[in-house]
């Protein structure tokens, strides 16, 4: 439910894991949520208000589901600085590292003009990434969505 704010959480840096990566209808997984929550020490985000209550402190309830509005509330309460950092996977939340020359040169989608482009590799997706037009677009998407409050 909230995949689009997934993404943005990882952007931005933070370490996220996704309810959708548990297999769907386990009737325990509303406990197996609390509990790798508190075993992890991660905070529970959830547009679940009963499940929200059942994790106490260690859950946040988001009424909303515009993910620019459930980015605001968590920079609103303290838990998030937004700011893009796109150091971490999007898709599967594995750091990245800088890409070596052979796996630039094997991504067919990689852009021919490498000039002034820095190469990031997902070790376990196998995924170029580079600073171009799709970060610029999510750079620009991000900067009006979040722009309000930034207020500094
Ligand atoms: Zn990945």
């Amino acid at each position: 439910m909230l995949g689009t704010l997934t993404r943005y959480l990882r952007l931005m840096g933070y370490d996220t894991l996704s309810a959708n990566a548990l297999s769907p209808g386990n009737p325990r997984e509303d406990t197996v949520l609390l509990s790798i929550a508190a075993s992890d020490e991660r905070i529970l985000l959830t547009r679940d208000a009963e499940l929200a209550r059942r994790g106490g402190e260690r859950a946040v309830y988001l009424a909303t589901e515009d993910p620019t509005e459930q980015v605001r509330r968590l920079a609103g309460m303290g838990l998030i600085v937004p700011s893009l950092r796109f150091d971490r996977c999007s898709l599967c939340n594995t750091p990245l590292r800088p890409a070596k020359k052979r796996e630039i040169e094997g991504a067919a989608y990689a852009p021919e003009d490498r000039q002034g482009f820095s190469f990031y590799w997902c070790p376990l997706c196998r995924r170029l990434y580079w600073d171009g037009s799709h970060t610029r677009r999510i750079r620009r998407q991000f900067g009006d969505a979040v722009s309000e409050i930034r207020t500094d």
